[in-house]
């Protein structure tokens, strides 16, 4: 057993209002630069629908992701290494610009530069960020926001073209009556990334301490290896410099112990950071069950118990702080995701191991429980309606299960009786022991679960150790040193760039 320890992050979806701050407040922070104008390391989503960029989900068009092969090895869907090399050149599995979307720009000077007697209110037109030239702006990485266009696109979803025929006919006619939400999507961080296995040049990697996945812009060559092979399309080219960027977990802030910048800036304050340990040894296996849908649990079971004493020993003999080793046993993430078991991977059968989890929403399938004349404030209503419409259910299964509509239904089951758990208790003072014996919870459980869900501080949903102590003071001389922060450089987050390499 190697422990090793990944910061990772839970988002509960039931509180997403689709403000895009989270968004908002990456771009200006690591993104707002020539060459990344349609880059969105963090993005918002309306589900059902076709994403960001257009059709990502689809493996089958993009070859993301890792697949088993005849005889049960784990392999890249863009192929092995030959294959690989032959496509430098011409990679047809490469999102074009279209497929993002071409970045607009404004001539807002019109408005206060035109000459007055002007018979017509002067109007700013848009113009490509990329060329200069005017253009009509036809697609944004958030153009199906609140499921604008569903009615056209959302039937081409993934999601649902994966779905039985009936079930599939069912979605499109539900959600234009009741069902939508909204998916936050940050790189996943992942524990068998496929990015890094895919760079030509060594450039991907993940760190050792935290399981942060970066680029070192040194080495990247340009090859965009790494954006055909991560089944999320979470690495962008800048087209300035021709080098991957991608998220960065915002590091400079974890390793002082604070928050992302996505995370601190969540209006719905429904992300959660910490520390998840796992075992190293165990990965690939988890990585290659041969049912999808054993997925999930074999990536529940790679993580350890960071309260059981054997898995402390290990981590603090792999030489991890003992900070980080309490951090662990606090960490709001191993608790959504292992002691409740209510935090779900998004698209587990790609097989990376995703390290961003989610708590499914609950609204889509209250909101079916009251399109069908049901009371969606009624637990046993709400369980029928799970049971029964199956819609919204298999749907989120699609999405965090590979499919496994029981296994979405299960989470959705606890958060519905946790609601009525807290309702009966909070207003009639009753302790409703049925619907805790249904979904197999302590009172304590659920009264905890409810507090880190619904009113948790800001200490109890960010648990972050800060850097190990023996690299802070080669951060600091990093930091220290003449043009020393990277953050300074043009060219883009991690390493200072020379712009003079690696342009394709
Ligand atoms: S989600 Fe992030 S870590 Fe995972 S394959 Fe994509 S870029 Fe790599
Ligand atoms: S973690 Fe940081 S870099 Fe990544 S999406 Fe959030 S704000 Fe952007
Ligand atoms: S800031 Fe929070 S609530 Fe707003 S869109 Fe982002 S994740 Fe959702």
């Amino acid at each position: 057993m190697r422990i090793r320890a990944q910061v990772a992050m839970v988002m509960n979806l039931d509180k997403c209002i689709g403000c895009h701050t989270c968004s908002v407040t990456c771009k200006q922070t690591w993104t707002n630069r020539e060459g990344t104008e349609y880059v969105w390391f963090n993005n918002v989503e309306t589900k059902p629908g076709i994403g960001y960029p257009k059709h990502y989900e689809d493996q089958d068009r993009w070859h993301g992701g890792w697949q088993l092969d005849g005889r049960g090895r784990l392999t890249l869907r863009s192929g092995g290494r030959l294959k690989r090399l032959t496509r430098i050149f011409a990679n047809p599995d490469l999102p074009s610009i279209d497929d993002y979307y071409e970045p607009a720009t404004f001539d807002k000077d019109i408005l206060v530069s035109a000459p007055g007697g002007l018979n017509d209110t002067p109007v700013k037109r848009p113009h490509s960020a990329l060329t200069g030239e005017p253009m009509a702006v036809e697609w944004g990485a958030n153009w199906e926001d609140g499921l604008g266009g569903a009615h056209e696109r959302a039937d081409r979803d993934p999601n649902i073209t994966r779905m039985p025929a009936e079930a599939a006919a069912k979605v499109r006619f539900e959600f234009e009556k009741t069902f939508m939400f909204h998916l936050p999507r940050i790189c996943e961080h992942c524990l068998n990334p496929a990015c890094v296995s895919a760079c030509p040049s060594g450039a991907m990697y993940k760190r050792e301490e935290d399981g942060i996945v970066l680029v070192d812009q040194n080495r990247c060559r340009g090859w965009r290896m790494c954006v055909s092979a991560c089944p999320y399309k979470k690495v962008y080219v800048n087209h300035a410099t021709g080098k991957a960027e991608k998220c960065t977990l915002c590091f400079p802030r974890i390793e002082a112990g604070q928050p992302t910048i996505c995370s601190e800036t969540c209006v719905g304050r429904l992300r959660y950071l910490g520390l998840v340990l796992y075992d190293e040894d165990a990965v690939l296996a988890a990585a290659s069950v041969r049912d999808e849908r054993d997925l999930l649990d074999a990536q529940r079971d790679v993580f350890c118990d960071p309260h059981d004493p054997a898995v402390r020993q290990a981590a603090r003999d792999a030489g991890m702080p003992e900070e980080w080793v309490e951090a662990a046993k606090r960490s709001p993430v191993w608790r959504l995701i292992s002691e409740y078991r209510i935090a779900l991977p998004l698209h587990p059968e790609y097989r990376t191991l995703p390290m961003v989890w989610y708590v499914p929403p609950l609204s889509p399938v209250l909101d079916a429980a009251g399109a069908a004349g049901r009371d969606d404030t009624d637990a046993d209503d709400v369980f029928h309606t799970i049971r029964d419409l199956r819609i919204p259910v298999e749907y989120l299964a699609e999405l965090f299960t590979a499919g496994d509509a029981d296994a979405a239904a299960g989470v959705l089951m606890k958060l519905a009786a946790m609601r009525s758990y807290m309702r009966a208790r909070t207003l009639d003072g009753t302790v409703a022991q049925d619907l805790l014996d249904s979904i197999g919870m302590t009172a304590e459980q659920v009264e905890s679960m409810y507090r880190l869900l619904a009113i948790a501080k800001y200490d109890e949903r960010y648990v972050i150790p800060t850097a190990y102590s023996k690299d802070a003071a080669a951060l600091e001389a990093q930091a220290a040193a003449p043009g020393g922060c990277s953050l300074d450089f043009e060219g883009g987050p991690g390493l200072p760039v020379d712009l003079t390499r690696g342009r394709s």
